[in-house]
């Protein structure tokens, strides 16, 4: 495989130097499985969240609340690590196509945290 280098001195098209992965310096790196489609994706390529949510969904949260009898009975939660592949995470829009000078940007997008708004107020 060319370096990123020589690619760009021959003229050629790269979108990203790393490829979109994150393996530096390692020959082979574990393969782990798409969530939604189960396709085999190396895991420094795959997008990878971590899910924390409660068991009880909110419809039926009051309920569940009204039901229990301990007063302060906080519901357990619920942590997936998720991976999912590059179609798949463009295609639920958790990750987005960007711009050639979009895509050099390096900094973390801003975390969008609805709940630590509404404990502040
Ligand atoms: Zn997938």
């Amino acid at each position: 495989m060319r370096s990123y280098l020589t690619t760009v001195a021959v003229g050629l098209t790269v979108k990203r130097r790393n490829h979109g992965r994150n393996k530096k310096n390692r020959g082979h790196v574990n393969f782990v499985r798409c969530q939604n489609c189960f396709r085999s994706c190396p895991k420094d390529k795959a997008v990878k969240r971590f899910q924390a949510r409660n068991i009880v969904d909110g419809a039926c949260h009051d309920d569940y609340e009204a039901a229990c009898v301990y007063t302060e009975y906080v519901t357990p939660k619920m942590y997936n690590k998720t991976f999912m592949c590059i179609s798949c995470a463009c295609h639920h829009r958790i990750v987005r196509v960007r711009s050639t000078e979009g895509r050099r940007e390096r900094e973390r997008p801003k975390r969008f945290r609805r709940f630590a708004e509404k404990k502040q107020q």
